[in-house]
């Protein structure tokens, strides 16, 4: 086979002998098959079946259909509007070309102290649909804004925004040697539904991005989930294949294909709850707060314990049970400062989340008590 073609859609219809659009492209993008070849022609209704998708057990909802790689036409409509067509003729009109062309993708890299990176990757081939995908392309962006406003990373941060599987599959490609640079990755989409967080696993569940993102998610204040590895999905599949294996998760909620708005018309803005985005998001800074600061301390005082008070370390905070936390974080950072455990070893450890410990731990260093290990760079 030829490389794909280019799929350029301008217009496609079914109208009646009155030359009223009963399935108009213009009215909804879910109403053509994507991908489909061009055509214009007179058929009856019973032969333009065969093209035409509907869901009988969701009669008001246009499904989302493609035909890649395998020449085709067709439309998409509701049950409800199939049952109310007319046995008639029909003039059909599909006005697309399909053509050698180009594959485009967004991509935006905020470099990092060091050459090793992140990869972040959604995917944006999906027509007017919300949740699966647009989620992903707005919180991603909003990821993307956050992590360019603060300060110095270790971690360049890359952000691909790429055509489902062909897009993946020809970004890694074209970056085949500089591949090795990412060090953690995150596919995300689907982040705006009413479900919980779901973390799926990378395809050896050994990877450092599991970890950190189990920790994060079990002391996550909203309800969540994480699931092992399995070859059907989003592009982990591309970044987890045997000849890249980058260590790259997925964050969704309702993992695809088991809403029943996924890839329908459902999916649509009402469906996905800016909460849920910014909830999600949040997760995701998270994880990347762990990734990015993560590190070894070595204590400067370790033949018993240093006094804290007197170092400024009770600073005034609410209440007796967040006082009583702070102190138990500083104690445990201390108590295991040897260098042998980074902060998320000491988070588990501990139960806690990460960025009590990492709080304390930096404010031990402000007072000369702890050093960072890890070269200044
Ligand atoms: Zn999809």
């Amino acid at each position: 086979m030829d490389d794909p073609h280019e799929w350029t859609i301008r217009d496609a219809n079914v109208a009646d002998m009155a030359g009223q659009r009963v399935i108009d492209f213009k009215a909804h993008t879910l109403h053509v098959l994507s991908y489909s070849a061009p055509i214009r022609a007179r058929m009856r209704l019973s032969e333009l079946r065969a093209h035409l998708f509907t869901l009988p057990d969701q009669p008001d909802r246009i499904p989302y259909r493609t035909s890649y790689y395998n020449e085709n036409w067709g439309f998409c409509l509701s049950h409800a509007a199939l049952e109310a067509l007319p046995e008639a003729e029909y003039d059909v009109v599909v006005d697309s070309t399909l053509a050698p062309g180009v594959l485009n993708y967004g991509e935006l890299f905020l470099p990092g102290q060091t050459e090793d990176e992140i990869l972040i990757s959604t995917h944006i081939c999906h027509p007017s649909l919300a949740n699966d995908n647009l989620s992903g392309i707005a919180v991603a962006s909003a990821l993307a804004q956050r992590i360019a406003a603060m300060p110095a990373r270790r971690f360049g941060v890359r952000i691909v925004f790429v055509p489902g599987t062909i897009g993946a599959i020809a970004w890694l490609a074209r970056n085949e040697s500089n591949v090795h640079r990412i060090k953690h990755g995150l596919v995300i989409t689907g982040l705006g539904d009413a479900g919980p967080l779901v973390y799926k696993q990378t395809r050896r569940a050994d990877a450092p991005i599991d970890r950190v993102a189990a920790h994060v998610l079990r002391h996550w204040p909203t309800p969540s989930r994480v699931i092992g590895f399995d070859p059907y999905g989003y592009d982990e599949r591309q970044y987890n294949s045997p000849g890249f294996s980058l260590g790259v998760g997925r964050l969704t909620r309702t993992p695809h294909g088991t809403f029943k708005e996924y890839h329908t018309s459902g999916d649509h803005l009402d469906f996905v709850d800016p909460n849920q985005l910014t909830d999600a998001l949040n997760a995701i800074e998270a994880m990347l707060d762990v990734v990015q600061t993560d590190t070894f301390y070595l204590s400067q005082n370790p033949k018993g314990e240093p006094r804290l008070g007197k170092r400024g370390l009770y600073r005034t905070v609410a209440g007796q049970a967040d006082r009583q936390r702070q102190e138990m974080a500083l104690l445990w950072a201390l108590a295991y400062a040897d260098g042998q455990d980074s902060l998320l070893d000491i988070a588990e450890r501990a139960s806690v989340p990460f960025r009590e410990i990492a709080e304390a731990a930096q404010a031990l260093e402000v007072v000369g008590l702890l050093v960072d290990t890890r070269a200044k760079v």
